[in-house]
C-alpha cells in the first residue's frame, strides 16, 4: 500500500516523518500522476488559500475529488480540513473547498496566530488523551448528520470523520504521538 502526502504547500514534511515513523514509506504527491499511484492520502496544514490555488494550477483538484468520492482514505489536518469541507467562511469569495465532508468551517475560527493553543483531547477509540496543537485552526460551525465527531473542544468537533474522510482542526504531526497517523494507516490497510 502506498500512502501519499499532498506536498503542494504547508506542513507536509512533518507528516512525511510521522508516517515514516509508523513504518510506511510515504510518497509526496504533486501531480495527478503521483495521485494516481497512492492508496491513501494525507492533506497537511498550511495555507488553504494557497493550497486551493495550487490544486487548480497543478490540475489535481478534479482527480482528487473523484478519488475521494470513490473511497480513497484521506486524512486532512487544519488547512487540509478546510479543503475537504463543504463551506468555508472567511476564505476568498472566489474559492470553494472540495465539498467532500459535510462540514462548514470558519478559517482561523479560534482567532489569529496569537490565539493558537494546545489542549488534551479525549478521542473516542484512544485510551489516553491526545495533545492537540491548534494553530490558526478552523472552527467547525456546522456538522452534518453523516459526520461522526471523535473529539471536541468546547462543544465544537475537532476530529471528525465521514466514511473514508478523517479531518482534524489540530496538527497531530507536531507531537511525537503517532496514534492518529497509525489509526489512519491501519484503516487504510484494512480498506484495501
Ligand atoms: N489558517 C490556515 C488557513 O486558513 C490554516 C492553518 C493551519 O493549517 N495551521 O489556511
Amino acid at each position: 500500500m502506498k500512502v501519499g502526502v499532498l506536498a503542494l504547500q504547508g506542513a507536509f514534511a512533518s507528516h512525511h516523518a510521522a508516517l515514516t515513523a509508523t513504518g510506511v514509506n510515504p510518497t509526496e504527491v504533486r501531480t495527478p500522476q503521483d495521485l494516481a499511484d497512492v492508496d491513501a492520502l494525507v492533506i497537511p496544514g498550511g495555507e488553504s488559500t494557497t493550497m486551493l490555488m495550487l490544486l487548480d494550477s497543478s490540475q489535481i483538484r478534479t482527480p482528487l475529488v473523484e478519488r475521494i468520492q470513490n473511497g480513497l482514505p484521506v486524512f486532512g489536518t487544519c488547512a487540509g480540513m478546510i479543503l475537504l469541507s463543504t463551506n468555508m467562511a472567511d476564505g476568498r469569495p472566489d474559492q470553494q473547498p472540495l465539498g467532500l465532508i459535510d462540514l462548514d468551517v470558519r478559517r482561523n475560527g479560534y482567532g489569529r496566530q496569537i490565539a493558537s493553543f494546545e489542549a488534551d483531547l479525549d478521542i473516542s477509540g484512544l485510551d489516553h488523551p491526545f495533545r492537540g496543537v491548534f494553530i490558526r485552526a478552523p472552527l467547525a460551525e456546522r456538522i452534518g448528520p453523516k459526520v461522526e465527531v471523535l473529539a471536541s473542544v468546547d462543544g465544537h468537533g475537532v476530529l471528525c470523520q465521514q466514511e473514508n474522510i478523517l479531518v482534524s482542526s489540530f496538527h497531530p504531526e507536531l507531537t511525537n504521538d503517532l496514534r492518529l497517523h497509525q489509526l489512519f494507516v491501519d484503516r487504510a490497510f484494512a480498506a484495501q
